[in-house]
């Protein structure tokens, strides 16, 4: 939809609303199957924040924790019943919060990541739900470090560092709208079992991972589609040593970290096999259904995450489009478990312990943003003289690495929403680039955005300001008084 079609249909959906004001909804249709209803418009009740954030998950409980740490009243609305998002539901390990350095002899060892990221890692800790930073033994090129979680514990955790921040947290809530004042949004429309409500805020962060807020006000996206949907499952009744030991008698571990597991250091915490580690009739099989193992774990008898890709045609904003992906990764689960049982020593018994309540995705919308992070800014490893973070890690390691095992930064225009003065975006839905994109929307990056988001979502409440307005030496001196590593 083009910026004259979103004014025309803002300003219908407007009626009834006080003069000046519009409500953005979700993408218009332009056929109904069976005619049309009209919605007649309605009196809300209203709740108002100095900060509003759009969805609970790996950026978003960051974010929100950040703005309410910098003493703005903060407002968390997330879908589900949890926070944590995707990092409790697709991935297998967090990365990273280092650079690269084993992969470049003479590099030295770099904490990149710091802040609340690190915090959650440490408070992990505490309850046995992370290996911890456990160093690669193997296949280091990739990363230096495997920083496996409990996902369950995960969302404990950061529930409670919500609440202890002061965050009013909303689980089981939808954000259903935005309520714009022309290129200003005045609130949003939460939806739950207690009914539709208006929530009124200065500064808004866009964390949903689809870009909703950002959609419902009007900002410019794209839908690339250029990943497989996924649904990843934690296995149960699988003897990880058995595993390993008959992956290594065939010459085929590629990666292996040791680390913290049920409560004991040193133990097997990440293995990967190369394509000779599986029988020729486990890879045939695995193959049709996208099986891909990288295996994590910070318990006995328990891989983290196997997952299941299906590659869809259309966007994964098409409800329909992904009624029949939902329906078909759980086939692909189902078959997945027959192949463990089947052809792999040590999971004779496997069974399906968790799989994620819906399907995950690598991206969705891609929202327009004051700067778009080039693959080139990754690779070379640039610094920005407004960064809000540094980071270290790219996905497609070793084919691609920021240059010499450093760092590049992300600069506070990446996570400010273009044309909307107050919202700003945090996660996977920012950088176009597909190359550059596989760093900026892994795990630890986007926490670390969200710390920057939501610190200064919080200052421009305080001032009262636009994102644009924002002094970045105010921003800068809060991160860094938080923790936060900036090289530039
Ligand atoms: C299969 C898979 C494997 C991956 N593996 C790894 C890995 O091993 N390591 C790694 O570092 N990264 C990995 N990644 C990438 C990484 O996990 C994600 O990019 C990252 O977690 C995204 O964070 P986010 O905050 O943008 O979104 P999310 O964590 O998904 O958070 C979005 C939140 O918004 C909520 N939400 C959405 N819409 C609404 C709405 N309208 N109203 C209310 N709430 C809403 C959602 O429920 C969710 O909680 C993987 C990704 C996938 C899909």
């Amino acid at each position: 939809m083009n910026r004259r079609e979103f004014s025309k249909r803002i300003a219908l959906l407007g009626a009834g609303l006080p003069a000046g004001l519009a409500v953005g909804q979700p993408a218009e249709r332009k056929e109904s199957p069976d005619g049309w209803y009209e919605e007649p418009a309605k009196k809300l009740p209203t709740r108002k924040f100095d900060v509003v954030v759009a969805g609970g998950g790996t950026a978003g409980v960051v974010t929100a924790i950040a703005a309410a740490r910098q003493g703005a009243k903060t407002m968390l609305i997330e879908r589900k019943g949890y926070p944590g998002g995707t990092v409790v539901e697709g991935g297998t390990a967090l990365h990273s919060y280092f650079n690269l350095w084993k992969a470049f002899p003479g590099v030295a060892k770099q904490q990149v990541v710091r802040g609340i990221p690190q915090e959650i890692v440490d408070r992990l800790a505490k309850v046995g739900g992370t290996s911890g930073h456990a160093e690669m033994v193997s296949g280091y090129d990739y990363d230096s470090v495997c920083t496996a979680i409990d996902t369950e514990l995960y969302k404990l955790v950061t529930f409670e560092m919500l609440v202890e921040s002061g965050v009013y947290v909303a689980v089981n809530t939808l954000l259903a709208g935005a309520i714009m004042e022309g290129s200003r949004i005045k609130g949003v429309i939460a939806e739950s079992r207690a009914g539709r409500e208006a929530i009124l805020a200065r500064s808004f962060v866009d964390c949903t991972a689809y870009g909703d807020l950002a959609a419902f006000a009007g900002a410019q996206y794209t839908e690339p589609n250029d990943y497989a949907v996924v649904n990843s499952m934690g296995v149960g009744g699988v003897n990880v040593e058995r595993f390993y030991d008959y992956l290594q008698s065939r010459g085929a571990v590629t990666q292996l970290a040791r680390g913290w597991r049920s409560g004991k250091e040193g133990q097997i915490v990440r293995v990967q096999t190369n394509s000779k580690g599986l029988p020729e009739e486990f890879r045939e099989a695995a193959g049709k259904i996208m099986l891909a193992m990288v295996t994590t774990t910070v318990h006995d008898d328990y891989f983290m995450f196997i997952k299941m890709g299906f590659k869809m045609t259309v966007s994964p904003t098409d409800r329909d489009a992904v009624s029949h992906a939902e329906l078909e990764l759980r086939k692909r689960q189902a078959k997945a478990i027959e192949l463990f049982r089947k052809y792999v020593p040590g999971c004779e018994k496997a069974f399906i312990a968790r799989t994620s309540p819906s399907l995950n995705i690598r991206r969705a919308r891609v929202i327009g943003c004051d700067y778009d992070i080039t693959r080139s800014d990754v690779l070379d490893g640039k610094h920005f003289d407004d960064d809000i973070m540094t980071y270290g890690f790219h996905d497609s390691a070793p084919r691609l690495q920021i240059k010499n095992g450093g760092t590049y930064g992300i600069p506070y225009p990446a996570l400010r929403v273009a044309r909307i003065e107050n919202l700003l975006a945090a996660g996977m839905l920012i950088t176009s680039n597909h190359d550059a994109h596989m760093s900026t929307r892994n795990t630890v990056c986007c926490m670390g955005q969200g710390q920057g988001a939501g610190t200064a979502a919080a200052l421009c409440a305080a001032r009262n300001c636009g994102t644009r307005e924002l002094p970045y030496p105010a921003l800068r001196d809060a991160l860094l008084k938080a923790g936060v590593y900036l090289k530039a």
